[in-house]
């Protein structure tokens, strides 16, 4: 079970921590990510706290409730995440970094210094204070909870997914880290991948447990849905999805997190096999389907 906490600067700011709060007041203007509120997803072994920054980005702070310990993905504005850190009252223990882009790996040589003995993790030599190179298949610790590297490549060549699981007792689903290989209902550009790089990417993720939540690094949700329903006009599950999304985006509340088995009932390009969206397409191979899509939602 899970429970969502809507979590909203400054009201519930704490006490501890509002000096710094004002301090960081020009920061939290550029960077505090104003486009949604920060939510926390809870589970017992596991927590997750959405962080927005700049237009539609979001960090995510990854926390082990059993050791206090914390990982941060994609730490692009680090002012907004030692906030957060501190709110939460973890230690912050690695950076995991999804690719080399300025919007997701652009504030790690500044985090390195703002806190000490990160481990910064990452599948591609391009990325700033990188520390840990990993490939696929790769494992770590965070705290009590296990990391596990899922190479992706196409949206970069070096992109890496995060499969954060744990063996503690409860009711609990694991969760992973998507950056731009998986957004809700979409995909991110073929910037040095094929067509069939991102039908591996998707075939690994898809085989990941149905219950896993996915938490993305962009809120795109709307208009991906919005292209779904252009694949898949008679898909009832694009539409109520489509209309729930626009409900929390009137509310500044995050799409994220979706799950893998949702994204297999509304995602065109996880669904690039089945045969409303080959032919769609009309194509019969998925391969040419997911080129297809992409050149498509390129020009939506
Ligand atoms: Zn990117
Ligand atoms: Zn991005």
């Amino acid at each position: 079970m899970f429970k969502l906490i809507s979590r909203v600067f400054p009201e519930r700011v704490t006490q501890g921590i509002t000096a710094v709060y004002f301090k960081a007041g020009a920061l939290w203007n550029v960077g505090f990510g104003t486009h949604s509120k920060s939510v926390s997803i809870a589970q017992s072994a596991m927590k997750v706290r959405i962080i927005p920054a700049l237009s539609d980005n979001y960090m995510y702070l990854l926390m082990d409730p059993a050791t206090k310990e914390a990982a941060i993905v994609d730490p692009v504005d680090p002012g907004a995440v030692m906030l957060a850190v501190n709110e939460e009252e973890v230690t912050l223990s690695a950076v995991l970094t999804t690719h080399h882009h300025w919007d997701h790996a652009g504030g790690n040589e500044h985090i390195v210094k703002l806190c000490k003995n990160l481990k910064v993790y990452g599948g591609d030599d391009r990325i700033g204070a990188l520390s840990h190179k990993v490939g696929d298949g790769d494992k770590f610790k965070v705290g009590s909870l296990e990391v596990k590297c899922l190479h992706t490549p196409c949206h970069t060549s070096g992109h890496i997914c995060y499969y954060v699981t744990s063996d503690a007792e409860g009711d609990h689903a694991p969760v992973v880290f998507t950056g731009d290989t998986l957004f809700i209902a979409g995909c991110g550009r073929f910037f040095e991948g094929t067509a069939e790089q991102m039908c591996s990417a998707f075939k690994k993720l898809s085989d990941l447990p149905d219950n896993t939540k996915v938490f993305c690094g962009h809120e795109y949700s709307v208009k991906n849905l919005e292209f779904s329903e252009t694949v898949e006009p008679e898909n009832s599950d694009v539409k109520k999805k489509l209309e729930w999304a626009r409900d929390c985006r009137n509310n500044e509340i995050p799409t994220v997190p979706s799950t893998i088995g949702d994204e297999k009932l509304i995602n065109p390009f996880m669904r690039v096999h089945v045969s409303s969206v080959l032919n769609h397409c009309n194509k019969t191979d998925a391969v040419e389907a997911m080129g297809v899509l992409r050149a498509q939602k390129d020009k939506f």
